[in-house]
């Protein structure tokens, strides 16, 4: 069964100013299998980001139309909502507070029964339990990009949405990530993330959309996109 359905999706941006329209996506259609780990592969501008953005509800679509778990995001937000955890690309967190604190705060946005213990379990799983106190203009790019996820997790979505999770980090963190999306996966959290790394898509995906330009040129199992290149 499909996660995630997307089909026809367009999106024009507005020019803002003198600026002509920007068409970002030009009718994209694919399935995010249920527990997989889908990578969405393309260079920058591709449209990556406005996918992404469009299935987390943070950007409207021009056209077409998306589906989690059967029911379109238009007329049922709330199953979008409880469905999806996104990982934003950038990493905003107000500076005076911990993480123990965010996380407690997005369970209750959520209404998290037991919102301590799964806080605290989060916490060990990205681990940052360490720094559970420690105030976030503190932590380190590393531990930050951590408790994203550990955020987008609180209310424990069946499926996880990653734009560009190691963009701009190094060895080691990069490996920690790629970890960390292990082991949600093994957990059966269906994962999607977006790169521009063909090395990260293969690590960590086990099927692999190319983008390029606003349209998908490829949607294959890793070992044959792989073998075609
Ligand atoms: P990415 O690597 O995610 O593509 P970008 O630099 O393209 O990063 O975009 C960063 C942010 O700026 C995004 O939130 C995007 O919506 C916005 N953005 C990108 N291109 C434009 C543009 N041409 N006009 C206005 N906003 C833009
Ligand atoms: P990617 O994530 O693959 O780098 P994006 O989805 O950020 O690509 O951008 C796709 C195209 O849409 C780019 O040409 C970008 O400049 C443009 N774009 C993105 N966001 C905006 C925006 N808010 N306004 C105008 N153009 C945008």
């Amino acid at each position: 069964d499909a996660a995630i359905e997307i089909r026809d999706l367009v999106k024009e941006y507005a020019g803002e100013g003198d600026a002509a329209p920007k068409l970002a996506l030009k009718g994209v259609s694919f399935d995010v299998p249920e527990g997989a780990v889908f990578g969405l592969l393309g260079p920058n501008g591709a449209g990556k980001s406005t996918l992404i953005n469009i299935m987390a509800g943070l950007v409207n679509k021009t056209g077409g139309t998306v589906r989690v778990w059967g029911h379109d995001i238009d007329r049922d937000h709330r199953n979008a909502k409880l469905n999806i955890g996104i990982v934003p690309q950038e990493i905003v967190f107000d500076p005076f507070f911990t993480p123990f604190e965010v996380l407690e705060n997005q369970g209750g946005f959520y209404g998290v029964a037991k919102a301590l213990r799964r806080s605290e379990e989060l916490l060990r799983a990205v681990r940052l339990w360490d720094k559970r106190d420690a105030y976030a203009r503190t932590l380190s790019g590393g531990m930050k990009r951590r408790l994203l996820i550990a955020k987008a997790m609180v209310h424990s979505p069946p499926i996880l949405v990653l734009d560009e999770p190691t963009a701009g980090v190094d060895v080691e963190l990069r490996r920690q990530l790629w970890d960390l999306v292990n082991e949600l996966n093994a957990e059966g959290v269906t994962v999607v993330l977006t790169t521009h790394y063909l090395e990260e898509a293969e690590a960590l995906c086990e099927r692999i959309a190319i983008i390029n330009h606003g349209e998908l040129i490829a949607n294959e199992p890793t070992r044959e996109l792989v073998g075609m290149m």
